[in-house]
Parts: C-alpha cells; structure tokens; sequence
C-alpha cells in the first residue's frame, strides 16, 4: 500500500483530501487525526496506515493491526448535524465499509454483513472494527469527530484471545483484495452516504439498505449491558440506529448503542 497508488484511485470530492499516510503508526490512528483535528485539519482529512502498534477499540479494548496485511484509517470529520446525532456516524461508516468491501468482492457480496453496532463480519468473523471518538474541541469551535476503522484484508491468523472470532477478507472468502482499493472504496462510499445523512441527520432513508447487510436478524441474541444481561429475538434497527430486540416476555426493547455488546447464543454472532 503507498499513498500514490491510494490517491490514483480516489474518486472523491472530499473524502481522504488530504490524504496522510504513515507505512507504520506507533499509536492509533485516532490518536494521530485527534492531533491534526485540533491543530486545525479539514473536514476529510483521512489518516491511513498499514501498521498500527497500538490500536484501542471500544471501551479501552486492543485493536490489533500487524504489519503488512491490514489497514487502520481514520477520518476527520466536522460534521454540521446535532451533536446527539453524531454517534449515527459510526452506522454510515459500517455502512459504507460494507458496502465498498461487497462492491470489491462481487462474487461473495452477500456474506458482507454488519454487526451492530460497529462491526463488519464475513462468514461468521469480524473483519473490520469501528470506533468513533470526539475531538475536544476549544469554546465555541465547531464539532470534531473522528471515525477510526480496522479491517483485516490479508491477514491468515490471529492470535490467542482474537483466533475464534477474528477474520480477514482473505481468509473468510480466499479472494485477495488490494489494500489502496479499499481505502479509495471505502471513501467513495462514505462521502456519498455522509452527503446524504448529513441533510437531515436521519437514518431512515439508509434503513433498507443497512437492514439488508445486518447480521441476526430473527434470531436469538444476548444483549450485555454494563451490569444486566438478557435475551431477546433481533428484529432490526429504527432510524435513531437503536437495535430493536424482542425479549422472552414480549416486550420490544431499543438497545442503544454504547457501551453495549450483542452476541448469538452460539458464538459471536
Ligand atoms: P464486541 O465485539 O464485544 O461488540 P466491540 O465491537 O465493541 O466489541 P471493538 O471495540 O470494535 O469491539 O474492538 C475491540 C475488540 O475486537 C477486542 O477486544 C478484540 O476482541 C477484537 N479485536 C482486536 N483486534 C482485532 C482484529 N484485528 N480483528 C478482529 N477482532 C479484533
């Protein structure tokens, strides 16, 4: 992967412009756009690597990114929609991976699934991980947020606490797909989701879409929550992003999106 060879197959307007990137990162990614955020860098400005040393995920998780066979991108973003509307972004951007992994591997594209509410999964495996974070921003400054992405695209194993669930491309549809046309894939599409969410900060128009990609639908799911824990049937998502799980009793529940992770019964899914 080179900067040139990402460049030559942007088709962007505002996506990755700039474009910084760094063969080898000592930190995240989301920690290297945080600074270029608060020292003034533009809306889109993306920050990719193919070496990430120490990667977070949510709620001070690892996010494991080793050399040579998988990206770790982070964009900036200073989007003009209410603040409590900024977390949705984290949907368009799972979203918008999906969809631009999918475009990539037209012979497997239906086995591209997203995992709510920031993971995308292919056959059974998380191959790409989201986690977007706030810039703290000085008084009166506009809003800052970076949307930091891990997908595993070459990478055969994993190890220890990661070597049940984690996946690459690769090694879940034996297709190799290029890291630069990735990264361009992923910005074409999520320049063209953002421009539209960004109207009216609504997901609804994205819902069919998104629907179709999500994993578990229909079946059982554990919902984990800090403190409590419970079962329900996944049914799908509402247009504020909520996960909607019917419980045993009945009940509908719309689980939001935070600290809360969603497993199958039987695994990860
Ligand atoms: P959950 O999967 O419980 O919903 P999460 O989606 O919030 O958690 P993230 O914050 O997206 O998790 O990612 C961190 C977790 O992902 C780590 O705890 C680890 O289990 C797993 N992980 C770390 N690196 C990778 C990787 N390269 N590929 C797949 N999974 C990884």
């Amino acid at each position: 992967m080179h900067k040139e060879t990402i460049e030559g197959q942007l088709t962007t307007v505002w996506a990755a412009r700039p474009l910084v990137y760094h063969p080898v990162t000592h930190g995240s990614t989301n920690d290297l756009a945080g600074t270029l955020a608060r020292q003034g860098a533009v809306h889109g400005t993306l920050v990719v690597t193919g070496e990430q040393q120490s990667g977070r995920g949510r709620m001070g998780r690892a996010w494991l990114c080793p050399p040579g066979a998988n990206i770790a991108m982070s964009l900036i973003l200073r989007p003009e929609i209410p603040m409590e509307r900024i977390p949705l972004l984290t949907l368009i951007a799972g979203l918008s991976v999906a969809e631009a992994i999918a475009a990539l591997l037209p012979a497997v594209a239906p086995q591209v699934r997203i995992k709510w509410p920031n993971d995308i999964v292919i056959a059974g495996r998380k191959v790409c991980g989201i986690l977007t974070e706030s810039v703290t921003m000085p008084e009166g400054e506009p809003a800052c947020c970076i949307i930091g992405i891990g997908i595993n695209i070459l990478q055969r194993e994993f190890p220890g606490e990661i070597a049940a669930t984690a996946g690459s491309v690769l090694s879940q549809t034996g297709i190799t797909i290029s890291r630069s046309a990735t990264v361009a894939a992923f910005c074409g599409r999520f320049e063209k989701n953002y421009d539209e969410f960004a109207q009216t900060a609504d997901l609804a128009p994205f819902l069919p879409a998104y629907e179709t990609r999500l994993a578990g639908t229909g079946s059982t799911v554990r919902v984990i929550e800090p403190g409590e824990a419970y079962e329900g049937t996944a049914l799908g998502i509402d247009r504020d992003g909520c996960l909607l799980v019917r419980k045993q009793d009945g009940e509908t529940v719309r689980v939001i999106a935070g600290d809360v992770s969603v497993r199958g019964l039987c695994g990860y899914i």
